[in-house]
């Protein structure tokens, strides 16, 4: 199977798809993390890193790279990929 790579916002390295952690902007203005094959939407990638999950906060990725400026939203959000820390 050919392994399909993007990148981590947080280390800006390319990462096997499967081991990365997704959030998606859905057309309802929500933000998602992992969301279901039928969501689509603009997606970005972090690794399940303390360091990158960090990162990825502290540069306020949601913000810039997803264009999402519900910041209400983007906190919740930022809570929640914490708990993914491995
Ligand atoms: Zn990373």
């Amino acid at each position: 199977m050919k392994e399909i790579k993007r990148k981590c916002q947080g280390c800006l390295s390319l990462i096997e798809r499967n081991e990365l952690i997704k959030i998606t902007k859905l057309q309802n203005g929500k933000l998602k993390i992992n969301p279901n094959s039928k969501e689509l939407g603009r997606s970005v990638y972090v690794c399940p890193k303390e360091e990158c999950i960090k990162n990825f906060i502290k540069k306020k990725k949601l913000k810039t790279a997803l264009k999402f400026s519900n910041m209400e939203e983007i906190s919740k959000i930022e809570e929640e990929l914490k708990k993914f820390i491995q």
